[in-house]
């Protein structure tokens, strides 16, 4: 048999100083013993051994290499090994879900006792875990405005472990100052984790910018075509080692097909997020102009408070964006119903444009009061700019929004 450590250190030696785009495209790849050109996918749950002895020995740690895919899987490693370098980080773990990565680092990192600062502008999911589960573990939890450092400075305790956000936010595009939240962090003795699902790595990557631990969602754009859940942690080995741990014990762990998918999708996700990214800026500037649109919400337009800070700490603005029309729901809803292409989902990341109401949907279980403090008005409509035409997405909205 050849050689095979040989030959893959051919094609990995010299990647070290390679830019992000070669590095989405060549990075962790391990080529097997039939010299495939396109990453081999192991669709195996278990692995074999020579001999008792070699069984042994790979059980006891004494011997590198695989046992079991809960522990390790080499389709899996070649994502984790990809979005690592994507993220200039150490290591990655590749989970079964965005949940499951910030599930994983919530219990890898917190014990009871520990008290949590989460900005009140994250994912629905995130606080239903944070509320449902670590509050019973014994976990303190307060939420502050995203863009009020004071307010997350006051809620500094000596018990204080973990500060956790999201930038841009969903769905208004508020945008954290990440190295000012990570100087709070640092000086409380706190870990500053990001959930980077919104923009990718390629766009923002959050470590470089003083983050601890960054969280994805692969479910969004890094798959980018919306087939697989799954999701993945990135940070040093240090702070991943532990999450790895949970991983192993407790099993929400990547599949070896979704794995394969997500590292397909990171070899096009820099040309897709600056397609999506031109498109919802496109569509951004064509709103703002409509007479129908009160607000446009989106961190690419000049006029966005946060527009400025966007720009120093992300490459490009992202495909995510919300407007309100004049009115209320009825009129949100009437734009909503009058698309025939847009999809009507809360699912984003996609090369389909997908548009939905989070004042019913993604925020409808918030009280009105809760609601209007978030700033999510029933007027306003959240759209996931797809890489259709820009064209044929303005006509889809412009349908309903001309009949109001
Ligand atoms: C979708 C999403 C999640 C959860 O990811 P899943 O893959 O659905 O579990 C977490 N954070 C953000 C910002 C998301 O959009």
């Amino acid at each position: 048999m050849k050689d095979f450590s040989e030959f893959n250190d051919r094609y990995q030696s010299d990647l070290d100083g390679c830019s992000f785009d070669t590095l989405a495209i060549r990075a962790g790849q391990q080529r097997t013993a039939e010299c495939e050109h396109a990453e081999a996918i192991f669709p195996t749950s278990s692995y074999v051994f020579n001999s008792a002895a070699e069984a042994a020995a790979r059980f006891a740690g004494e011997s590198e290499g695989n046992v079991y895919s809960r522990y390790t899987n080499p389709t899996v490693r070649t994502f984790e090994q990809r979005l690592a370098a994507l993220e200039g980080a150490e290591a990655a773990a590749a989970t079964s879900s965005g949940m499951a990565a910030i599930y994983a680092v919530a219990i890898s990192q917190l014990k009871a006792g520990d008290h949590l600062i989460c900005s009140a502008s994250v994912f629905g999911s995130t606080i239903k875990v944070f509320e449902a589960y670590l509050r019973k573990f014994g976990v303190d939890i307060d939420y502050a405005d995203l863009l009020d450092l004071k307010d997350w400075q006051n809620k500094i305790r000596p018990q204080t472990k973990m500060l956790f956000l999201e930038s841009p936010s969903n769905p208004l595009n508020d945008v954290a100052d990440i190295p000012a939240l990570a100087g709070i962090a640092h000086q409380a003795g706190a870990l500053l984790v990001v959930d980077n699902c919104f923009c990718t790595p390629a766009i923002q990557q959050p470590l470089k910018l003083g983050a601890d631990i960054v969280v994805h969602s692969a479910t969004k754009y890094i798959d980018g075509q919306g087939r697989c859940v799954g999701g993945a942690v990135v940070s040093s080995q240090e702070l991943v080692e532990p999450v790895i741990g949970v991983l192993r014990s407790a099993g929400p762990t990547m599949s070896p097909f979704n794995a394969w998918v997500f590292t397909k999708g990171l070899e096009t996700l820099s040309l897709r997020m600056k397609a999506h990214s031109e498109n919802a800026l496109a569509l951004a500037q064509w709103l703002e102009a409509h007479p129908q649109v009160k607000k446009v919400n989106y961190c690419g337009l000049p006029s966005h408070p946060g527009h400025a800070l966007a720009q120093k700490q992300q490459s490009m603005f992202g495909g995510v964006l919300s407007f309100e029309v004049h009115g209320g729901k009825d009129e949100a809803w009437k734009v909503v119903d009058a698309t025939r292409m847009i999809s009507i989902t809360a699912n984003l990341g996609d090369v389909k444009t997908t548009i939905t109401h989070p004042g019913s949907t993604t925020h409808g279980r918030l009280s009105e009061a809760e609601r209007l403090k978030a700033g999510i008005s029933q007027a306003l409509l959240r759209v996931a700019v797809g890489l259709e035409d820009i064209e044929d997405i303005k006509r889809d909205l412009g349908r309903g929004l001309d009949a109001l």
